[in-house]
């Protein structure tokens, strides 16, 4: 059966009626579990939380928690806020969150029954997660990976199992086994609320790289999930929304082979997935276009820059993409602000599930201590085990937990204030305003201009606002003259502000001061051409083999004799003042007499000439007009000037990688 489910967005206009059918709809189905209430505020938190208006009761507030079982047999133990042991699951459920999210891998052990790690997340971890989530009063996300190990977009391996099975046995045993999974979670007792077929299926899934067989698996899943647990959504789960036509062409091919799901679901990582804004357009967009709920499925952020567990985290000083500091306050303005973004300005959004929020150190106190555990128990990301299914990655960079700086626990188990953030976003916490954290301050000089660095940087508030704060950089002479003669490069410069370290990110580069001087636009803009005689052939050409670099380049041949003769040139103002240099490259062929030349005029009047030659196709031969002194209102133009009387078929040739840069004085 499939369920018209209403979205967000309606469910916020209908207000009270809505809440009172919502319960109805809840408790009328036996495996959805109780009607979720929200926890009262809790009082006194130092965490600042901006209030997100309009969040429906139903809002979905949840936690990928697969590891836990693992962690625990590695010896790890988590705390409440009172510094009490207790269960994890309950921990979750009493600060805000109402789902749990769990990952299942078909047989993630090798022929010995050792586990490949990662949680070793095999269906009996998934049956004791759901009855600890149940038992706490949340529904469980039945993340389906199809695949004996990690499904990502670089990764869709099918089961060894399936491997080499036809696509109408492949669907065949995808539906029965995902029937099978569902029955046994249902006979346990586990509320299951969302089902997911597939894990960040960009493009390929299960093995299979065509739309059309694609579509059979996520058909057959959806099936067994409708006959199973008629009330549960199901979800389809794709990354990298900063690539919008991308998901609008998921979202596409799914309209066209009728694929039934509710959900069209994302992940969401800062470092890498876009801005907020461009995640609530494309999803809105699909939510609009073809009536699907929508929501991010993983988001992360990070609450410090070390390390736990003696393994390296993909999160660390050098990520450059860091809205929010990394700091426990930062973290949760991430979770806010992702939870306002998908329930206030994304269309039917329906919530947002944190990614492995309780995946935190096994504990040792040494790598080799850690890395026996993680062996044993299947605690880090990989073992050395899983080499029997992925030898190329987790068979050779297998260890721990590389994401330990994201969870919501520290390293021994005790909550972060950041974790109260599921709970504050109801209802706010406006607490005294102080610095959280300065921002880097980021510069791009050119490799010519003097090096100067910011007054100021931002120092960011707990509340996501920002100040401008005085700064001192740590920077040598000797440092900055190492830096302007270093070419093209980047630097991290470290200074002092309101007694905090501060970071410079500094851009050393070849400024370009030519429009389009690669011709890479695919059209002539920024330039003039001036044809003397009727060539037939003059446009920019979008051909890479013929390129000098990039894929696009200007073209021009001609079969009549002496009937190549053009100028294409580029005024260039506002510079200022100072020393500069133009180059251009061209290649060509059968240009019998010819005069080939790039050029320099200053306000109208010609400067300087370098002579340029064709011979062979590949064969550029590049020209360089140096020390153009430019005074402040000048005008500059550069170009080149081609004229061939032609040999053959005609005079032919390539024109690419136009520049004008500064230069040493
Ligand atoms: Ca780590």
């Amino acid at each position: 059966m499939k369920k018209a489910r209403r979205g967000a967005s309606r469910a916020r206009f209908l207000g009270l009626i809505a809440a009172i059918l919502l319960a109805a709809q809840l408790t009328s189905c036996g495996t959805a579990g109780k009607a979720y209430q929200p926890k009262p505020k809790i009082e006194g938190s130092t965490l600042y939380v901006h209030r997100v208006e309009n969040l429906p009761d139903d809002f979905i507030l949840g936690m990928d928690a697969s590891c836990v079982p693992s962690l625990e047999k590695s010896g790890v133990t988590y705390r409440d806020f009172d510094g009490a042991e207790k269960d994890v699951y309950a921990i979750l459920a009493e600060n805000g969150i109402n789902m749990i999210r769990v990952r299942i891998w078909n047989d993630p052990y090798d022929g010995e029954g050792n586990g490949f790690g990662g949680g070793n997340c095999d269906l009996s971890n998934a049956v004791e997660i759901g009855k600890r989530a149940t038992a706490a009063g949340m529904r469980l996300l039945v993340n389906f990976h199809y695949s004996d190990f990690w499904a990502d977009p670089g990764k869709q391996a099918a089961p060894r199992e399936w491997q080499g099975l036809e696509i109408e046995d492949k669907a065949e045993r995808l539906y029965q086994y995902t029937r099978a999974v569902l029955k046994t979670l249902r006979s346990e007792g586990i509320a299951v609320g969302m089902v997911q077929i597939g894990n960040e299926t960009n493009g390929s899934f299960c093995g299979e790289k065509i739309w059309f067989r694609m579509q059979q698996l996520f058909s057959a899943g959806s099936r067994a999930c409708r006959e199973i647990f008629p009330d549960a959504r199901v979800a389809l789960h794709f990354a990298n929304p900063e690539k919008k036509t991308n998901y609008e062409e998921y979202a596409k091919k799914l309209a066209y082979y009728d694929v039934d799901y509710d959900v069209f679901a994302s992940s969401y990582y800062p470092y890498w997935h876009g801005t907020l804004d461009n995640l609530a357009e494309v999803l809105s967009g699909i939510a609009d276009l073809y009536g699907k709920e929508v929501m991010v499925m993983e988001t992360s952020y990070a609450y410090t820059t070390e390390d736990s567990d003696f393994y390296g985290n993909t999160v660390s000083d050098g990520t450059q993409v860091r809205p929010y500091p990394f700091t426990v306050q930062g973290q949760a303005n991430e979770v806010r602000d992702v939870v306002d973004t998908i329930a206030n300005r994304t269309q039917n959004g329906i919530g947002v599930v944190y990614w492995e929020g309780t995946w935190i150190s096994v504990g040792g106190a040494s790598y080799e201590e850690n890395r026996d555990l993680w062996e044993t128990c299947g605690s880090g990301w990989a073992t050395s085990y899983a080499a029997a299914y992925d030898p190329d990655d987790a068979g050779r960079y297998y260890g721990g937990c590389a994401v330990d700086n994201q969870a919501f626990f520290a390293p021994d188990g005790t909550p972060l204030e950041s974790l109260r953030v599921f709970n504050l976003v109801r209802y706010g916490n406006e607490v005294p305003l102080k610095v959280d954290d300065l921002a880097d301050a980021q510069v791009t000089i050119d490799l010519n201009d003097e090096i100067v660095l910011p007054e100021t940087v931002d120092s960011v508030m707990n509340d996501g606002s920002r100040q401008q704060t005085p700064v001192e950089w740590d920077l040598t002479e000797e440092e900055r003259a190492r830096m302007s003669a270093g070419g093209v490069a980047k630097y991290t410069v470290t200074g002092r502000a309101d007694g905090r370290v501060a970071r410079c990110l500094v851009s050393m580069v070849e400024f370009d001061y030519l429009t389009n001087g690669g011709f890479e636009t695919g059209t002539d803009e920024g330039w003039t051409l001036v044809s003397r005689k009727d060539s037939d052939e003059l446009y920019v050409e979008d051909k890479v083999t013929d390129s000098r670099t990039g894929t696009r380049h200007y073209h021009f041949w001609s079969a009549a004799k002496d009937s190549v003769d053009f100028d294409l040139e580029q005024d260039v103002t506002g510079l200022r003042a100072g020393t500069y240099k133009y180059s251009v490259s061209i290649m060509g062929g059968d240009a019998g007499q010819s005069e080939i030349y790039a050029y320099v005029r200053i306000n109208g009047e010609e400067r300087e000439r370098a002579p340029l030659t064709i011979t062979f196709y590949q064969e550029w031969d590049t020209a360089t007009i140096r020390s153009i002194q430019v005074e402040e209102g000048d005008t500059l133009t550069v170009g080149i000037h081609v004229v061939c009387s032609g040999e053959g078929n005609g005079a032919w040739g390539k024109i690419d990688d136009a520049m004008l840069n500064s230069d040493a004085p």
